[in-house]
């Protein structure tokens, strides 16, 4: 039986589409789990969708809709864009599946029958965004020191996870376990930051809000969102405190959850220490990868420098994403993308090195040999290097793929496809096609860089899934594995090859930055969702604004902030009630032309129906101007 290797992705909040820096950890454990398979492993990969807590909930409000559609919406969304990007998960699990919601009742339950978890009360600072409570001395500012937003007071029952007993515990094994987090820098600052100052008791229920797991025994309360979200981990496979499924003896602990290095705390604190409690295995390796920021900056709704994968794969294409992606975003410090440097990426990159490399090769096939692979002839040292190359390349990009440097294993296979666009230039195979007596070192030299194509094509597999393929099928390989990279020499010759196809087109970057503004303004004009405070030209063309004269005016009887007023539009006449009786005498009024939001929704106000509204401007604390037009203006104009 194969090995096992269970990789994991974080859970997207279901709160928003994701960007494609969001995006970049589902393809960079894509490309882990595709290169995983190659190596023989039985791989499950696993990723879903968070979706409970007060920030969904209060998204969904404001839609004006249930929580779970609303999550049913972003979550189809996420995974239609995952799809797109060509993951090859095995498991997408949504935090509002009936297994998972059973399983985090049933753990939150066995937790609190053994004692690691309590009631008690909590009063200290909430953040909305992050879920997060605060004592006074974590808040920096005042404000969220995770996402320095501003934060609430809070008081209420809660129930608390004894964190602090598992302190110790947790201490001794990241220290006797050397790749647990990873990359090592990262493990500093979790040892410094948080375990060194002693850990606080976790608390692990909410009940200000109703999106959530209830709490079996005391449904007033909902689960914490980062315990529901952690344990998906294991819900997702068939844990169950009960009886878990075969599938879950078979795959846990994981071998790798990749998640981003922002939520590095709750991963190699909170969910070591729920697995202690649990009396689960740990995970065996943590890796927190940078972010990926659109520029030198994050990428936030706020700023408009927001990019989505799907939209660059409609831009560019799903391969050249995923190329640029995992090969621009380093190890251990933030990656940066840009249409620019997307741009240049696939020029020098895909359509300079990788493009021109196939092309000119199968098309000097085509030429000199009627399409047909030549066998090897005569050989020479130039040979021997390209060969070796070739085998170095693989061994070196397998060493840094193990270590999950895709980035520099990218750097090791490109590194290859240059060596081989220098050997035709040494072997200049134009030259010797020219006279016979060079035809048999021809042979070798052509042969010799498709078979450096097939090495290039098997290591970007887990890369470029679908543009490997058509290389290697462009070559006409039929060895395609890892195994078939130990050696040199695997591609067959004799086989007949069709003429090739551009993979890469040359992009002119002018024209497509020109092309992708336009595709922008076409795209955000409609789906974008607005900053909060803003409307569209459409939102404001609803409110019909008409210039009427008041040709009556009373104070009303029943109060003395009302004045009823009668109002010719032109074409008809209304009846307004309006709150200025303090600051206008119904005489001054008579005779004066006056905006009116003609089309809102009747209502009776003290007894008298009022049929529009009246714009006036707070011209201080205590003072109300109404907006009065000039005379000369025909009543029943509309106003834009
Ligand atoms: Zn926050």
């Amino acid at each position: 039986m194969n090995k096992k290797f269970y990789i994991t992705t974080a859970i997207t909040y279901a709160s928003r589409k994701p960007h494609v820096g969001n995006t970049y950890e589902i393809i960079f454990s894509d490309a882990i789990a595709r290169f995983k398979r190659m190596q023989g492993y039985d791989v499950h990969f696993c990723t879903g969708t968070d979706e409970h807590g007060q920030k969904i909930e209060e998204l969904a409000k404001k839609e004006g809709i249930e929580p779970k559609k609303y999550v049913d919406m972003i979550s189809s969304q996420i995974k239609e864009i995952w799809d797109k990007m060509n993951a090859s998960y095995d498991t997408f699990i949504r935090t509002t599946d009936k297994h998972h919601i059973d399983v985090v009742q049933k753990i939150f339950k066995k937790l609190y029958d053994n004692g690691d978890i309590y009631l008690s009360k909590y009063e200290g600072w909430y953040c909305i965004p992050c879920e997060s409570f605060w004592t006074d001395t974590q808040l920096v500012d005042g404000k969220c020191p995770d996402c320095h937003r501003k934060v609430n007071k809070t008081k209420e029952d809660a129930y608390f996870f004894r964190m602090s007993k598992y302190q110790g515990k947790l201490m001794k094994y990241i220290r006797d376990n050397i790749d647990f987090i990873m990359p090592k820098s990262r493990e500093n600052e979790i040892i410094n930051n948080f375990l060194k100052p002693g850990l606080q008791d976790l608390c692990i229920s909410r009940k200000s809000f109703k999106w959530g797991i209830p709490v079996s025994f005391d449904p007033d309360h909902v689960v914490y969102v980062w315990l529901d979200a952690l344990v998906n981990y294991i819900t997702a496979i068939g844990y169950d405190p009960d009886r878990s499924s075969d599938k879950f003896q078979n795959l846990w602990p994981a071998d790798l959850h990749v998640i981003g290095k922002d939520i590095l705390r709750f991963h190699t604190v909170y969910w070591p220490i729920i697995l202690m409690a649990l009396d689960l295995p740990l995970p065996k390796q943590i890796f927190g990868h940078p972010w990926l920021l659109a520029g030198t900056s994050k990428m936030s709704k706020s700023v408009g420098n927001v990019m989505y994968a799907d939209d660059l794969s409609e831009l560019f294409s799903v391969d050249a994403i995923r190329f640029y992606l995992l090969s621009s975003m380093p190890y251990s410090h933030d990656g940066s993308i840009t249409y620019d440097t997307i741009i240049s990426t696939w020029n020098s990159e895909l359509a300079n090195t990788l493009g021109n490399l196939v092309k000119r090769t199968c098309d000097m096939i085509c030429k000199y040999f009627d399409g047909v692979i030549p066998e090897v002839d005569v050989e020479t040292e130039l040979d021997d290097e390209l060969k070796s190359f070739c085998v170095s390349s693989f061994k070196k990009y397998e060493k840094l793929m193990n270590e999950y440097k895709v980035s520099d294993a990218i750097f090791a296979v490109m590194s290859l496809a240059r060596r081989a666009n220098k050997y035709i230039d040494e072997t200049t195979p134009w030259i010797l096609i020219k006279d016979t007596k060079d035809h048999g070192r021809l042979k070798t030299v052509l042969y010799n860089l498709m078979e450096s194509i097939r090495f290039i094509s098997v290591m970007l597999k887990p890369i470029m899934p679908q543009a490997a393929e058509d290389i290697l099928k462009q070559i006409c390989s039929d060895y395609n594995s890892f195994d078939s990279l130990k050696q040199f020499g695997k591609l067959k010759s004799g086989v007949k090859i069709e003429k090739p196809q551009i993979l890469f087109n040359r992009i002119d970057e002018a024209k497509k930055l020109k092309e992708i503004e336009q595709f922008n303004h076409d795209n955000n004009a409609e789906l974008e969702s607005l900053p909060e405070n803003l409307i569209t030209i459409n939102d404001f063309s609803k409110v019909s604004l008409k210039v009427f004269e008041v040709l009556e005016c009373e104070k009303l009887k029943k109060s003395k902030k009302l004045l009823k007023l009668y109002l010719d539009g032109g074409n008809k006449q209304i009846q307004v009630v309006s709150g200025i009786a303090n600051w206008y005498e119904p005489e001054a009024l008579i005779g004066k032309k006056v905006i009116v939001v003609a089309n809102l929704k009747p209502a009776k106000i003290c007894g008298e129906e009022s049929q529009g509204m009246i714009l006036a401007a707070d011209a201080s604390e205590d003072d109300v101007r109404v907006i009065f037009v000039d005379s000369s203006v025909p009543n029943g104009s509309e106003i834009h």
